[in-house]
């Protein structure tokens, strides 16, 4: 166990793309998204640390008892995020989105594993489609698929990093969507560990459809 560990849920969104409330409370086969990610990172780090929007303070703390830290998030996921990392002091830290609730514990593992060697890891699937850039309406270039893939979470940190990295953005009043970014900012490089298709990330109502009906199905059959 990586008891040394503290794992972020960023998980104070308001799902307005989804139209459903806080994605977080949604529930999968019975299982909120957030439990499932929570029930999923227990079983790897020594401390779990969940963002919620601040009217779910109880709701979240009655659901996930003693195996989760509650606090309010922020208005976007980089300061959620930030406020968390304010809450521990564990020398490592794992990043894993509330609305990305597939993610197996070999995943995990290995991210952390990586992490720990090179300074920052992250997981991403291959780019199996092709890719182009756009510019004012008209698609300008390709992007090679071997160079391209799509980043994931879990993404695992030295935490000295990961603080310089969000210190550097609030500094410069630089805000990104991901943390990734906000490292390499830094000019500090990021390993990627080949992740898993069905770790996607719930956004969309035809995400939603699928999440249930298939990727929670297949997960399922996968654990037994
Ligand atoms: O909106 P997006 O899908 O990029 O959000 C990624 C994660 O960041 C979600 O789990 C969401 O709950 C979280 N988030 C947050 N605080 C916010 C906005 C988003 O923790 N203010």
């Amino acid at each position: 166990m990586n008891n040394d560990v503290a794992a972020l849920v960023p998980a104070a969104g308001s799902g307005e793309r989804l139209g459903l409330g806080p994605k977080a409370f949604l529930g999968i086969g019975g299982v909120s998204l957030v439990s499932r990610v929570v029930n999923t990172l227990t079983g790897c780090v020594g401390r779990v640390l969940v963002g919620v929007p601040p009217g779910y303070l109880d709701k979240a703390t009655a659901e996930l008892g003693d195996a989760a830290e509650v606090y309010p998030g922020g208005d976007s996921r980089q300061s959620t995020i930030y406020s968390l990392l304010q809450k521990c002091a564990e020398p490592i830290i794992l990043i894993n989105d509330g609305n990305r609730p597939f993610a197996s514990r070999a995943l995990v593992l290995k991210v952390i594993d990586k992490a720990r060697r090179h300074g920052a890891a992250i997981a991403f699937t291959p780019a199996l489609i092709p890719f182009a850039r756009r510019q004012d309406g008209f698609l300008v270039s390709p992007v090679p698929s071997r160079q391209a893939i799509v980043p994931q979470s879990p993404q695992a940190f030295h935490r000295d990093i990961l603080e310089r990295g969000y210190q550097n953005a609030l500094e410069n009043g630089i805000e990104d969507q991901t943390t990734w970014e906000i490292i390499l900012r830094l000019g500090v490089k990021v390993f990627v560990v080949e992740g898993e298709e069905t770790n996607i990330k719930i956004t969309s109502p035809l995400d939603w459809e699928i999440a249930n009906k298939v990727i929670a199905p297949l997960v399922q059959r996968q654990k037994k």
